[in-house]
């Protein structure tokens, strides 16, 4: 999970969330779930307003269409960050919009939610906060765990199954492509070979599990990094640090 730029949408469709959240304001409370459910699912807000909120939130998303909860690439389903079943009046709110794979929004995140009285939503709202600021990703093992003991951090592992089945070995296969992509873009580079390190940075840039490498980053800058890059591949951890090739990862 990475931190996500949520910009702001056409003005027009805009208008067209604000409208349907009006219809659903004049819902009275009881009926207003039902409805909301009965409005996602309408043919003129399939394509009128969940396609083109769909394409919205593909731009925003890192790699190449990457699940905003779990970094997996081809994410292509619009997710309720507060579930319209805790608050109807979100179905159409921007700010709650994210993109999802199917994994996450159906099968694990679904209708889970949870709040704390000091700190909110429990989940983390990845175009609000920076995940890493919760979460801590064992590149070798591709396991997170909360950092501190992080109430944020331990529920949105849990509520989107972020540690289950393959996903921590298929984070840990990212880390060794990355490896072998960092080590192609230092030779590229001693040879002067432009198009080889744009190669290698492409290469890294649109791996699927994106919060790979912006982890392998941040743990390059911490002050545990020599501790953390111990028994990996002489010249990993300097290259991560390499000035050009940050710059690069980060455009
Ligand atoms: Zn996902």
């Amino acid at each position: 999970m990475i931190k996500i730029v949520r910009p702001r949408l056409p003005s027009e469709l805009e208008s067209s969330l604000l409208k349907l959240t009006e219809e659903l304001a004049k819902t009275a409370v009881p009926a207003r779930g039902e409805h909301a459910q009965r409005m996602w699912k309408r043919d003129t807000v399939r394509r009128d307003v969940y396609q083109p909120v769909r394409d919205a939130l593909v731009r925003m998303a890192p790699g190449i269409d990457c699940c905003m909860y779990c970094g997996n690439q081809l994410a292509d389903t619009v997710d309720h960050y507060v579930p319209k079943a805790r608050c109807a009046l979100r179905t159409f709110y921007w700010p709650n919009l994210l993109l999802a794979c199917s994994t996450c929004n159906t099968r694990f995140k679904g209708d889970k939610h949870e709040s704390d009285g000091l700190l909110g939503s429990l989940l983390i709202d990845p175009t609000r906060e920076d995940p890493f600021d919760h979460l801590d990703l064992r590149l070798k093992s591709g396991v997170y765990r909360a950092v501190g003991g992080s109430k944020k951090g331990t529920w949105t592992i849990e509520v989107c199954g972020l540690n289950k089945e393959r996903r921590p070995w298929a984070r840990a296969k990212a880390w060794a492509n990355i490896g072998g992509h960092l080590r192609a873009w230092a030779r590229a580079r001693n040879d002067q070979d432009e198009r080889g390190m744009s190669f290698a940075e492409h290469c890294i840039r649109e791996q699927p599990f994106a919060d790979v490498y912006h982890a392998a980053l941040r743990q390059a800058d911490s002050e545990h990094a020599e501790r953390i890059f111990a028994d990996t591949d002489p010249g990993t951890l300097d290259l991560l640090r390499d000035v050009e090739l940050r710059a690069a990862l980060q455009a």
